[in-house]
């Protein structure tokens, strides 16, 4: 006998997506959504309080609770499929068209901000062919920019309203899955609950994702790796970029760096905003953000190299924790390094960083050489991207521009799914969000989420 009809692991966009489509297709439906980390308004991340140093709590503040990883974010929803997950790869590209503007439309719906930036086509054609120029690709990328407070509003929204149609358990974690003769039929949770549920959405994001493979392990259902994308973040004066950022906001290039023919892309890009420190299971990595009001004089962004490993290796994340274990173990944190020091194979100091242009905006950074850290490989990459991104925007590889290391994008291992994205093997069972190894940012796994919302109702 089911308690609900539909059980929900992981309160990030992904799971109160599809449980905001539920409880509209359904409403009569009993649905509960379990998330091991605090309601909103209880989150905390010490780091962003203040420690100069992430205390690696048990619970990360940063990326458990409800909202998910991108509840401290800034928010920024890029409205294309061509950027934040694989959605298109189970769907046609018009489907996921019309999932993202569905979901925006949610987003718009629980207090979302009006503007879109890059809309404009004329603006980015241009763009474009400057790129060009550069041999790098512009891809399109419309975006509609929270910032890190309107985003927090957004989501209380969704908590409040879901308060009233759904169970919600803060605190708990959802332990192992109960599959009987290839169906699942609910969980085991850490507090020693059984939830049986006709169907289960299973969206723990990157931070489940090591639980979600091993679960998958024990239920045999398969999983093929993803690629993992290692690199530095890069701070400059932000009029550097402004060709781009103020008319864009963010702009995603890509490049094929000649040496070892890697993809190199820009990714997650801050005007006027912050370097951030983040943990990821007890390692410093590197991340920025900005927000809505607060403006810092620096533009930030990532670079981030893609590596896909071929047989025998099977073990990208490993590979990824190991270079950002690396750089932790010579800087005790997060190392920052000028562009100019590292062409001249020297290692920062404070006085170098002190005599520079630039302030940092992270300011526990240890200024040290990065080149001990990152493989020759990527290292090469980086450093002929920035060259070819110094063509359209002059300045971008000034001997004063900082790189922190290191940013790695660990993306789970990909569970095989249908186009309904349900397990292939165990039926009622899906997988969706960054978890899933699916999508890789906001809008995207709000998608997803909706995409099984719509699939369960309808059976
Ligand atoms: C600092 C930062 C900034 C970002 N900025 C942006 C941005 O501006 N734009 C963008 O598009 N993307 C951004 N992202 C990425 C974006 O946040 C993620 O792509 C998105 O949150 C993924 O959604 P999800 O629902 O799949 O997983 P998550 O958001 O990771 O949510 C998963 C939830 O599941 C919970 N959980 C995990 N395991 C269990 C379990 N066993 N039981 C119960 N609960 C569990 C976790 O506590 C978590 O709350 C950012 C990420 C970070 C870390």
């Amino acid at each position: 006998m089911y308690n609900y009809n539909v059980a929900i692991i992981g309160a990030g966009p992904a799971g109160i997506f599809a449980a905001l489509e539920i409880t509209k297709l359904k409403p009569e439906w009993k649905v509960i959504l379990i998330e091991k980390g605090d309601r909103i308004e209880n989150r905390k991340c010490l780091l962003r309080e203040g420690y100069a140093k992430c205390p690696t709590c048990k619970k990360c503040g940063l990326l458990c609770g409800w909202g998910g990883a991108g509840a401290f974010s800034d928010g920024k929803l890029t409205l294309t499929p061509d950027v934040g997950g694989h959605l298109s790869e189970y769907m046609s590209r018009g489907e996921v068209e019309e999932l993202i503007d569905y979901a925006d439309k949610y987003y718009l719906k629980f207090g979302a901000t009006e503007e879109v930036f890059g809309t404009d086509r004329k603006v980015y054609d241009e763009l474009e062919r400057q790129a060009a120029l550069a041999e790098l690709r512009l891809v399109y990328s419309p975006v509609r920019h929270l910032g890190t407070e309107r985003s927090l509003d957004v989501l209380k929204n969704m908590q409040d309203f879901l308060d009233e149609h759904i169970t919600i358990l803060n605190g708990v974690s959802a332990e192992s899955l109960i599959v009987e003769c290839e169906q699942v039929k609910g969980i085991k949770l850490n507090n020693g609950d059984t939830i049986c549920a006709q169907y289960t959405i299973i969206a723990p994001g990157r931070e489940g994702a090591d639980w979600l493979t091993q679960e998958f392990a024990k239920n045999k259902i398969g999983m093929v790796n993803n690629a993992v994308d290692v690199g530095v973040r890069v701070e400059l004066p932000a009029p550097v970029f402004e060709p781009l950022t103020s008319k864009l906001y963010e702009s995603k290039l890509i490049y094929h760096a000649p040496t070892f023919g890697d993809e190199v892309r820009t990714f997650c890009m801050n005007p006027n905003g912050e370097v951030v420190q983040e943990n990821y299971n007890g390692i410093a990595t590197v991340n920025g953000h900005s927000y809505a009001e607060m403006k810092t004089k620096n533009t930030n962004f990532a670079l981030l190299v893609s590596e896909r490993f071929t047989e025998p290796f099977k073990e990208p994340i490993r590979y990824g924790q190991h270079i950002a274990s690396l750089a932790n173990m010579l800087g005790g944190g997060i190392l920052v390094q000028r562009f100019g020091d590292l062409l001249d194979g020297r290692r920062s100091t404070p006085d170098r960083i002190k005599s520079s242009i630039i302030t940092p905006t992270l300011s526990c950074a240890t200024p040290g050489d990065l080149s001990l850290v990152i493989p020759y490989r990527q290292m090469t990459s980086i450093i002929e991207m920035l060259q070819a991104l110094d063509k359209l925007c002059p300045g971008t590889a000034s001997r004063y521009t900082l790189l922190y290391g290191i940013e790695v994008k660990f993306y789970s291992a990909r569970v095989k799914l249908t186009d309904k994205l349900e397990t292939e093997g165990v039926k009622n069972l899906f997988t969706i969000g960054d978890g899933a190894g699916v999508t890789r940012g906001l809008i995207q796994a709000s998608a997803s989420g909706i995409h099984v919302a719509r699939t369960i109702c309808s059976r």
